[in-house]
């Protein structure tokens, strides 16, 4: 899906003189330096990440339940800290990024979460514009963008219903126009197809295709080897506290390097997922 409209209507109001770092075009998107993260020290869960992912890319970041990749996720948006080690993104050092600058960040990021996070009785326009009202944008521009995210996830025409009524595939579509909605350098994508059914998680995968196909880069997160077959691209394994690329794709990958794979949801350990979240506009403002 190819976004309509004149590509400069779908700017954010931050590009306007509040870019990252200028000199940063030039260096990988994302660095993860030496990284350690444990939520109980005797059970650490990063333990010496080391990943670089260029600018464009589109990764999947694969591993066990429990691996960690929820974690390596959100120390992105810095929803967590390292406990050593350095994140760069776009040459800056998320840990050493000001409370003033952690906003700028995550208007740079772009989450999907495998539950939506949507509020159901709020429309489908409302659960997308949220991502725009907290920069007290124009509400004329809000519109325009928000219509233009619609038509991108395929929904459009459909604003004005309540996002409980739609199917979770289209759910899922909205929170990705949530996502998209203010042209983040970085969409991070969450287990996004973990509630679907596999036809649809397919759908769905070939939406982040298309987000990517426009420059944006993708890292999607899932444990779902069906997906990775669909195209070849860069998989990377998180496994041990480890990030190690997997040589040539899938198709070339040594057993052990995705050992446990398919497992079923009973053995997942994430937080995420075992503990429902109540979901304040907060929360979403925060990944938006
Ligand atoms: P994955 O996304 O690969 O399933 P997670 O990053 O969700 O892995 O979890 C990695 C490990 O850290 C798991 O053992 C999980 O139980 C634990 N964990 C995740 N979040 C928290 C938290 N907020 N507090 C304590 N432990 C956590």
């Amino acid at each position: 899906m190819v976004p309509t409209g004149h590509p400069s209507s779908f700017r954010p109001a931050w590009r306007r003189g509040q870019k990252f770092d200028a000199s940063a075009s030039n260096r990988p998107i994302l660095v993860f330096e030496n990284v350690y993260k444990a939520y109980r020290a005797d059970q650490p869960v990063l333990r010496g990440t080391n990943l670089t992912i260029e600018r464009g890319d589109f990764v999947f970041i694969t591993g066990p339940s429990g691996a960690g990749k929820s974690t390596l996720l959100r120390l992105l948006y810095r929803a967590e800290t390292v406990d050593d080690g350095r994140i760069l993104f776009l040459g800056r050092d998320i840990a050493r990024l000001t409370d003033n600058s952690v906003p700028m960040l995550r208007r740079n990021i772009g989450v999907v979460f495998q539950d939506f996070k949507l509020v159901p009785k709020w429309t489908v326009f409302d659960n997308v514009a949220i991502a725009l009202e907290v920069l007290a944008l124009p509400s004329r521009i809000i519109h325009t963008r928000v219509g233009e995210a619609l038509e991108r996830v395929g929904l459009s025409g459909r604003g004005s219903d309540r996002a409980a009524v739609l199917s979770g595939g289209e759910q899922q579509r909205v929170a990705v126009a949530r996502a998209i909605v203010g042209e983040p350098a970085l969409i991070l994508a969450d287990e996004p197809t973990g509630n679907l059914d596999p036809l649809l998680a397919t759908d769905i995968l070939g939406l982040f295709e298309e987000i990517h196909a426009t420059g944006t880069t993708v890292l999607f997160a899932t444990h779902d080897r069906t997906l990775l077959d669909v195209r070849p691209r860069r998989v990377v394994v998180l496994d041990e506290g480890k990030a190690t690329d997997v040589p040539h794709g899938l198709g070339m990958a040594e057993e052990d390097d995705l050992d446990n794979f398919g497992e079923s949801d009973e053995d997942n350990t994430s937080i995420d997922n075992e503990t429902p979240r109540v979901v304040t506009p907060t929360d979403r403002l925060a990944v938006a």
